[in-house]
C-alpha cells in the first residue's frame, strides 16, 4: 500500500492543494496534525481534507481550547485565536475527533504510528529535534515507524537495536529523489516536513510517500501559489510575519 503522509498544513490551502495534485492516485491520505494555526484558511483546508485520518497537533488543540495559548510565540498565538472564533462547528467536531496519536494498521504487514511530537506523552508535543529526543520516543511505540511532524524540518532517525545507535539524516533536499529504505532490523523516528509552513529555507511544501510493500518512504516538495497565500493573511488581519516567512521557508 502507499500512504501520503502530510503535516503541519497550517490552515494554507494553495500549499494543500498543490499538495494533493502531487498525490499519485490511489494513495491513502493521512495527516500529523497542526492541520490549523498561522494561515487564513482553517476551514476550507479542514473541508478539503474530508474525512482523512490524522492526529492532533499543538495549534489544533489550542484552537479547541485543550491547550493554553500562553504556550505559543505572540504570532502564533495571535492566529490561534483568530481561528478560534472563525472555526465552523462542523470544522471543529472534526478537529476534535483526532487522537493524540494512532496506529495504522491498513496494510496488517507493515503497521505503523502517527503523532504530533514526540510519542512519549503525546499530549504534551515535545519536539524531536535530537538524537537523544528520539532515542526516548522509540520506548513509547509500539511498531517499527513512527511517523511525526511538529518541528517542520524533513528528517529521520534511524535506531540500530544491536548497537543501540541513533543515526540521524535530513532529508526533502532532492524532490521525489530523496528516498529512504528501511532496514528490517531497525526503527525510525521520521518527520514528514510541513505542508504549509516549511522551515528548512526550501519555500515549498513537503510531504512523503510511504511505500509499505517496497519499505522506502519518499520526501516530495511541492511549488504553491505564495503569494495568494500571503495576501489571504494579510487581507485576514493576521501577523504578517506569517506570510512573510513562507517566501523564505523559514
Ligand atoms: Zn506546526
Amino acid at each position: 500500500m502507499i500512504f501520503a503522509i502530510l503535516s503541519d498544513i497550517h490552515s494554507n490551502l494553495e500549499a494543500l492543494e498543490a499538495t494533493l495534485s502531487d498525490v499519485p492516485a490511489g494513495a491513502t491520505l493521512l495527516h500529523l496534525g497542526d492541520v490549523v494555526g498561522y494561515g487564513a484558511q482553517p476551514n476550507d483546508v479542514i473541508e478539503r481534507l474530508g474525512d482523512t485520518r490524522g492526529v492532533m497537533g499543538n495549534h489544533d488543540a489550542a484552537a479547541l481550547g485543550i491547550l493554553d495559548p500562553e504556550y505559543f510565540n505572540d504570532n502564533a498565538r495571535l492566529a490561534i485565536e483568530w481561528t478560534r472564533g472563525t472555526l465552523m462547528r462542523t470544522q471543529v467536531t472534526y478537529l476534535a475527533s483526532q487522537p493524540f496519536c494512532r496506529d495504522i494498521v491498513d496494510d496488517p504487514a507493515f503497521p505503523f504510528t502517527l503523532a504530533h511530537g514526540s510519542p512519549k506523552d503525546p499530549e504534551l508535543f515535545s519536539y524531536i529535534t535530537r538524537s537523544d529526543h528520539a532515542l526516548e520516543a522509540f520506548d513509547h511505540f509500539g511498531t517499527q515507524v513512527v511517523f511525526v511532524g511538529h518541528s517542520h524540518h524533513p528528517e529521520s532517525y534511524e535506531f540500530r537495536s544491536a548497537r543501540r545507535s541513533i543515526a540521524r539524516e535530513t532529508h526533502g533536499l532532492n524532490n521525489g529523489r530523496d528516498v529512504l529504505s528501511l532496514k528490517e532490523g531497525s526503527r525510525y523516528v521520521i518527520n514528514v516536513g510541513s505542508v504549509g509552513q516549511p522551515r528548512d529555507g526550501i519555500a515549498l511544501a513537503c510531504y512523503l510517500l510511504f511505500d509499505t510493500t517496497l519499505r522506502t518512504v519518499t520526501w516530495r516538495r511541492v511549488a504553491y501559489d505564495i503569494a495568494t497565500t500571503q495576501q489571504k493573511i494579510w487581507a485576514a488581519g493576521l501577523p504578517e510575519r506569517n506570510a512573510d516567512r513562507l517566501a523564505s521557508g523559514y
